[in-house]
């Protein structure tokens, strides 16, 4: 557990949370009442019809956007008080992220990658613990390399070990597997589950891929900016299935 977080605080705690984009007759209510609180060492998958927040979540949940009301905490703090450099700090050294699109930077090398946010973070740039996540993803032999010359499930570990290296309180992952293929998207959810498992990492992933998140300790559903549903872990068939009912039930709400 890091040691900024006592114990029994959640890692992720969102109490009343709605984020509105807009104002009047036109607002949108992109989430409208979230209340949820995610333990240290659980792997959340978070689905949803197209248009139901997932996004709007990830990044309230994220510190990367601020909700309209209601309160966010990570790992024990209060994030929706805080300034533009207190927050972006706290991203920097509690967060981990891992995006579908890897968002590597290309001129450097992998070594280089996974260090940054110790750098970013004004960490001292440990290269032992650049070279021992490299390891736990199984690039070990990969550190001088650019991303340009890794396969794009490559990619996407180094990113992982990258979100790893600050020993976060939290790893977002938005759709982290959607630009794999199904052998390599396996590999990566592997890495991510065993990070959860390993490591005590938590992670919450936004993802539309059923057998993504058949990984995760539990799945929550947004329908219209609202927890609708949720399942304990499951096989991709579930989870396919109640994603089926939620978007025929949201389809015929709509149409109603
Ligand atoms: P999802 O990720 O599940 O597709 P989003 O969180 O992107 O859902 O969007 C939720 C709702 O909020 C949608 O109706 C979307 O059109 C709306 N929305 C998202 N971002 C904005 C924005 N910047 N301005 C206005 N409306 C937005």
């Amino acid at each position: 557990m890091a040691p900024h977080t006592a114990p029994g605080t959640a890692a992720v705690e969102l109490t009343g949370v709605r984020r509105r984009y807009g104002k009047g007759a036109g607002a949108v209510h992109a989430l409208r009442g979230i209340d949820l609180r995610l333990a240290h060492g659980s792997f959340t998958a978070v689905m949803g019809p197209s248009g139901s927040g997932k996004s709007t979540f990830l990044q309230c949940a994220a510190g990367l956007d601020r909700p309209t009301e209601g309160s966010v905490r990570l790992g024990g703090t209060e994030i929706t008080g805080l300034g533009e450099n207190a927050l972006t700090e706290l991203r920097r050294s509690r967060l981990g992220f891992v995006f579908q699109s890897f968002n590597l930077l290309p001129s450097l090398t992998v070594e280089q990658n996974v260090l940054l946010p110790l750098r970013l973070a004004g960490a001292r740039p440990d290269r032992r613990r650049a070279a021992e996540v490299l390891g736990r993803v199984g690039l070990a032999d990969k550190g001088a390399r650019r991303p340009g010359e890794l396969s794009g499930g490559q990619q996407q570990r180094v990113a992982i070990a990258r979100a790893l290296v600050t020993r976060p309180d939290v790893i977002f992952g938005d759709e982290p597997t959607g630009a794999l293929d199904t052998t390599t998207a396996a590999e990566v959810l592997a890495l991510l589950r065993g990070a959860v498992d390993r490591l005590g990492a938590t992670v919450v992933m936004v993802t539309h891929d059923p057998v993504a998140a058949s990984y995760a300790d539990q799945v929550l559903f947004l329908a219209d900016g609202a927890l609708a549903d949720t399942l304990p872990r499951s096989t991709p068939e579930r989870i396919g299935a109640r994603m089926t009912a939620l978007t025929a039930r949201t389809s015929a709400g709509v149409a109603a």
